[in-house]
Parts: C-alpha cells; structure tokens; sequence
C-alpha cells in the first residue's frame, strides 16, 4: 500500500478539525448566499408591466397576456419558473430596475407545473376611439412623472396624470361610429388614433 501523500494528509486532519463540509438539506434547511440566483419575483410596487423583462427571456418562460375583456382591462405577466434558466437577465433589463429580482429561493420543485408561476397584473389603459392597448396605467403614469412638465405635450398623459391628481375625473360620451377628428384631441388615444386626429386638424385628411 502506497503511503498517502502529505497533502491528503493535511485534508484530513483539517477536516475533523473543521467538522464534514456537506449540508443536510433538505432535512435541515439551507440558506443559499446572497447573489445566488433562484426564483424570480415581481414587485407590486416597482413592476409598470412594461413587459420588457419578457422580451429579453432567452428561454421565452415569460408569458405576458392583455386581457381587454376583463373590467378593468389588465396585463397578465407569469414567470414559468420550471423553464427558467435564472440568468438574471429580467432583473438586469428591467425599466425600472427594480420590477424583478432573483430571489435566493431554490427549492421549487413540485409535483404540478402549472403551479411553477410567479403572476402579476397591471391595470391596462385602452384608447378611448378603437379600444387598442395604449399600456399598463402605471408604466403611463411612469413616463409622466419622468417628463414633468413635457408630458403637457401629450394630452394622453396629461388625462391620466391629472386624473391621479383628481383634476380630471369621468369620460365623456363619444358616438363610438364617429370617425376620430379633432374633438377628440383631449383623449386618451392609441398612437394611431392620435395620428389621425392630428393629420385631421392640420391637414384635414
Ligand atoms: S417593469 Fe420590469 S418587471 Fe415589470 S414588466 Fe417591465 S421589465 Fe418586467
Ligand atoms: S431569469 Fe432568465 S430565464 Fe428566468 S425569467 Fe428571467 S430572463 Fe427568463
């Protein structure tokens, strides 16, 4: 038998000086180091359901679905976490930065995968003339309180601002048959609809 090498022998004894290096999860709970990249997890509170984190996925596990049926009208946003690859790259390309963290949780696994979810819904703005998506009220409002007073360039984002502020409030009755012209400026409108309406005033086309 050959004679072990001095270096194993140091491993040795520093490991029952040091007690085994393995851990016993999951019959003892672990708690991964900060950085690790587990599950990730929307924030109620920062998330403006720009849908930016969906576009990015590599592993497209980010379904994002505009309910205009529902009342109100809402963004649905469902990280399939069984097909996530936890590359971070949600939370890095996030709008606003902090709508979507990794979080250190890992124990995921389940039985049920379509119980493998992390949700959130954003309430949806649509125009007021065809109904499109505008987009999620507060990535509107967002954009707002990023222009300050620019936002009076965009009578869209001045209704929903102001009406934040309580200094608009109700929507005015409109023949939903009418073409949109020029009275329908101080409205929320798609950026279609909002064309229109300028082409109409300036142009009369
Ligand atoms: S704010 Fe961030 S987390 Fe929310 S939809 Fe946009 S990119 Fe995704
Ligand atoms: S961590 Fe990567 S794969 Fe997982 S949801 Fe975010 S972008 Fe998609």
């Amino acid at each position: 038998m050959k004679k072990p090498k001095l270096r194993e022998l140091g491993e040795a004894v520093k490991a029952v000086v040091r007690g085994p290096a393995t851990i016993k999860f999951p019959f003892e709970p672990y708690e991964a180091p900060e950085g690790f990249r587990g599950k990730p997890k929307y924030s109620e509170d920062d998330c403006i359901g720009c849908g930016a984190c969906a576009e990015v996925c590599p592993s497209q596990c980010i379904a994002l679905v505009d309910d205009t049926e529902a009342k109100p009208p809402v963004r649905r946003l469902a990280i399939h976490f069984d097909a996530c690859i936890y590359c971070g790259q949600c939370e890095l390309n996030c709008t606003t930065e902090k709508g979507v963290h990794l979080t250190t949780e890992y124990d995921l696994a389940c039985f049920d995968r379509t119980a493998c979810l992390e949700t959130i819904e954003k309430e949806l703005v649509l125009c007021e003339v065809c109904g499109a998506v505008v987009g999620c009220r507060d990535h509107l409002l967002w954009v707002a309180e990023r222009l300050g007073a620019k936002r009076y360039a965009n009578p869209t984002l001045v209704l929903l601002a102001d009406g934040e502020l309580g200094l608009v409030s109700g929507e005015l009755h409109r023949d939903p048959d009418r073409p949109p012209d020029r009275s329908d400026t101080m409205r929320v409108l798609c950026p279609k609809c909002r064309r229109i309406t300028v082409l109409r005033e300036i142009w009369g086309v």
